[in-house]
């Protein structure tokens, strides 16, 4: 009998922790709303780019893109709200209201960090999502390209390719890792040994700072420039797009797999590719 009764003391008690923890999580989501709403100029298209769990696409929106399917689970924090901005513009407000709530910010390119550090917090948090944020546009005389970062690496190398069978990137081998997340952490992929990091050719950037100014290389300087090719993205700002210097590549490429074991003399054939193949 006693069991039973302290049993419905500690489910109360949970229950009055959840309710309390769920107002001041709503509170704090309503006020931040209220305050984009205030801070935007076109109210109707904001609304279109926001969602909050009452909206029936909230769970697609958060889980489309998460990689590490760990964090995929009931458990992990959600966002109290996720945007999806197709404009710049759009995201200076979200970074005023989320510091007038005392609200954390995730900015998520591609979804591809392996800590869900892009999309988890264990603080009140809100994810600016650049999936609509990925126009490419290559310039095959300059061998330049700007690439805005919720663009995936294939959709760079497939718009590069368009162009020109003889420039190339010398980024990551998954398609699908975002611009944003890969290249301010360096990159590196099959052109590592004769172009290095993707972070090696960039050559400038835009990008939001705390307070909502939109830099570009020459107003962010040289030492935020070179902070942001490696030393990952989000503890600088919000990364809006990059340009990238392409490099020479030959119009053909053969590709083959040779399988060996360390008994069939494996380490003697990668010493020799070293020599033939950069
Ligand atoms: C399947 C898979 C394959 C991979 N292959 C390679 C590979 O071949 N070579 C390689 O070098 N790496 C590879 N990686 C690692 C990958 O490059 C990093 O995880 C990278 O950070 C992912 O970038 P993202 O934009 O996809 O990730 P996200 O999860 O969106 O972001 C990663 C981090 O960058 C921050 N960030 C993202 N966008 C911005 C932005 N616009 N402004 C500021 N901060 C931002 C996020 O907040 C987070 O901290 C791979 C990862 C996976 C899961």
């Amino acid at each position: 009998m006693k069991t039973t009764s302290n049993s419905s003391l500690l489910f109360i008690l949970l229950l009055v922790i959840f309710s309390c923890s769920w107002a001041v999580s709503s509170h704090e989501h309503d006020d931040f709303l209220q305050c984009l709403s205030l801070q935007s100029n076109n109210h109707s298209s904001i609304s279109n780019i926001v969602y909050t769990p009452k909206n029936s696409s909230y769970l697609s929106i958060l889980n489309f893109s998460i990689q590490n399917l760990r964090f995929e689970s009931v458990s992990t924090p959600k966002p109290l709200v996720i945007i999806t901005p197709v404009h710049e513009s759009q995201i200076q407000p979200v970074i005023y209201c989320a510091k007038e709530n005392g609200m954390q910010i995730r900015v998520r390119s591609g979804g591809h960090d392996y800590e869900g550090l892009s999309y988890t917090s264990q603080v009140p948090f809100v994810i600016i999502d650049l999936v609509n944020l990925r126009e490419i546009k290559v310039d095959v005389d300059k061998k330049t390209a700007w690439i805005q970062a919720g663009a995936r690496l294939g959709e760079l190398y497939y718009r590069i390719a368009e162009k020109s069978r003889t420039l190339g990137f010398p980024a990551g081998v998954c398609p699908t890792v975002g611009a944003g997340g890969h290249i301010s952490g360096g990159g590196y992929g099959a052109l590592i040994r004769k172009y290095g990091l993707a972070a090696d050719h960039v050559i400038d950037a835009r990008i939001i700072d705390v307070n909502g100014r939109i830099l570009d290389r020459s107003s962010m300087g040289e030492d935020l420039f070179w902070a942001i090719r490696g030393g990952g993205g989000a503890s600088f700002g919000v990364i809006l797009a990059w340009k990238l210097e392409l490099v020479d590549v030959p119009e053909k490429v053969t590709v083959f797999a040779i399988a060996r074991t360390l008994e069939q003399n494996a380490t003697n054939i990668v010493h020799r590719w070293q020599y033939v193949a950069n």
